[in-house]
């Protein structure tokens, strides 16, 4: 929790601190809403989500008679709680074991982390004591399948791949699965493109890689890669994906050094899916489950 809170309250403008200096300016006037409205809306937590809590902050006092800074980051604080929800199940799939190896595939635009995000995770699974192996479906870019074997052997996961460029990304995710099957690995994390030549192309692309792995053993996890500094644009391209891939929760990467933390309530209201894993580095130990409390409770301050 330290940690998550050294990490994403780097910035000045972490919601709470921004907050706290705003009602030590002197009584909520109007103009004081409208500045905690801009904070609010500047974390990207999303026009609907920062009225319902500007409106509910403001009943509050109201209704209660105190603008007393504590009291009122507290309200922040329980208020944005409720949104981001606690009761959603952050579970990944590789916790629940079964006959077959979890299958969990990792989707996203280029550059947004999922290979880091695949090495990151084999990392956490080895550390469970678990059998990991890692297919390099991302067959688009040249570089990806070295960089992933890179990470299984820093973090000590063998890599099915294919040495040529441009080969079939769902064969390779194929042999990735069936090899896990034979070895009973406990779980296959598939890195897959985030790009190809048409939009069109990658949707059908990674519904064609669903359906091919899930000859030899079920889906458990498609995990949704999005990066938090992206902001409108980066939600807009997630929920395409969204759209075309069942997707069934997310990785919010590069939440280390931003101030947009409120984009976790956006992204779970958009796609209807929680975050699950966040991201706060880029190295082999910065990868943190989920955990609504220490969030809310690092980005209020
Ligand atoms: P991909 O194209 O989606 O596979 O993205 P990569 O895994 O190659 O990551 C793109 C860049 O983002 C790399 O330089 C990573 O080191 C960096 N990156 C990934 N995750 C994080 C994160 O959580 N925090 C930071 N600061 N950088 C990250």
């Amino acid at each position: 929790l330290q940690r998550l809170r050294a990490r994403l309250a780097r910035s000045n403008s972490a919601i709470g601190q921004a907050l706290l200096s705003l009602l030590s300016r002197g009584g909520l006037d109007e103009q004081a809403w409208e500045d905690v409205e801009d904070t609010l809306l500047a974390s990207d937590l999303g026009v609907e989500a920062t009225q319902e809590l500007v409106d509910s902050l403001r009943t509050r006092v109201k209704v209660e008679g105190t603008s007393d800074p504590q009291q009122v980051r507290q309200w922040l604080h329980d208020d944005l709680l409720r949104l981001v929800d606690p009761s959603l199940d952050r579970r990944i799939a590789a916790s629940r074991t079964g006959e077959h190896p979890a299958v969990i595939l990792v989707v996203g635009v280029n550059g947004t982390g999922k290979t880091t995000t695949v090495g990151k995770l084999g990392r956490v699974l080895v550390a469970e004591d678990k059998d990991v192996l890692f297919g390099a479906a991302d067959t688009f870019r040249a570089a990806a399948a070295d960089q992933l074997q890179t990470w299984g052997e820093r973090v000590g996961v063998p890599t099915v791949r294919s040495h040529t460029e441009g080969a079939d990304p769902a064969s390779v995710a194929f042999d990735a699965v069936r090899s896990g099957v034979e070895a009973e690995v406990d779980v296959v994390l598939v890195d897959t493109a985030g790009r190809l030549h048409t939009k069109r192309g990658l949707m059908d692309e990674l519904g064609k890689i669903k359906r091919v792995v899930e000859k030899v053993a079920p889906v458990g996890e498609v995990l949704l890669v999005l990066d938090a500094t992206t902001g409108q644009n980066g939600m807009r391209q997630a929920e395409e994906f969204a759209r075309e891939v069942a997707i069934t929760g997310i990785v919010l990467t590069k939440l280390d050094g931003t101030a947009k933390g409120g984009i976790v309530v956006n992204v779970q209201r958009k796609l209807g899916v929680p975050v699950k894993l966040i991201g706060l580095g880029e190295g082999p130990d910065d990868l943190a489950p989920f955990d609504a409390e220490a969030f809310v409770s690092a980005i209020v301050g």
